[in-house]
């Protein structure tokens, strides 16, 4: 496996909404949220994208794909990055159209709340007192504890009434409208920005010359 941060892309202003970004095309069913299309592939891209996310540094990253890149601990944290990205999503989702979230994914997130929390611990340092993570903690584990902990942060703050979907076509990715006009309404203006704006050119342009615009 090799580290490759590129493949990924932060565009959401928050941690726990770049993880959901990972995977797209979402199906909602009564139980669970499912994606078409998961950028995870394997260990390899969970550990990329927390580089990616400057929440490892690079040699960490490499030393961690050598020693448990294959073992059961690395899959273990995929598969977790996995369920707690559906559940963010559901949650997401919910509120970015304002509507009542699942009561399963307020129950996951809650669990994984609480698990987070155990994992930390107080110590005293150079006259006060820092947040530290038990020892024995997999560096994975760590980072999910993060995103765990913004997601948290997020949507028990007034920034979640400001959680947007991409207006893109076929795009879904999610993100926090921080735009001083709250009037943000593309994952990427270099991306689905511009799509949509060249896509109103060419409509302008076929009215313009009194063509059908869809050819
Ligand atoms: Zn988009």
């Amino acid at each position: 496996m090799e580290l490759r941060p590129d493949k990924f892309k932060l565009i959401a202003g928050d941690l726990s909404l770049d993880l959901v970004n990972t995977a797209s095309s979402w199906r909602r069913t009564d139980k669970a949220c499912i994606p078409a299309h998961d950028s995870f592939v394997d260990v390899g891209d969970l550990v990329s994208w927390a580089v990616k996310a400057n929440a490892i540094g690079e040699n960490a990253a490499r030393d961690l794909l050598k020693s448990t890149g294959t073992k059961d601990a690395g899959e273990s944290s995929l598969r977790r990055a996995r369920k707690l990205r559906a559940a963010i999503y559901g949650l997401s989702i919910a509120m970015a159209v304002d509507d009542r979230p699942r009561s399963n994914d307020i129950e996951y997130l809650e669990k994984e709340r609480l698990r987070a929390i155990e994992s930390q611990k107080i110590e005293y340092a150079d006259g006060r007192l820092e947040l530290r993570h038990r020892s024995g903690a997999g560096l994975l584990e760590v980072v999910l504890d993060s995103v765990v902990l913004a997601a948290i942060d997020l949507f028990t703050s007034e920034r979640a009434k400001r959680i947007r979907i991409c207006g893109g076509e076929s795009c879904g990715w999610l993100f926090v409208d921080d735009s001083r006009g709250r009037n943000r309404h593309w994952c990427d203006m270099r991306d689905c920005g511009n799509l949509a704006k060249v896509r109103r050119f060419r409509k302008k342009a076929a009215r313009d010359d009194g063509r059908d615009p869809q050819k």
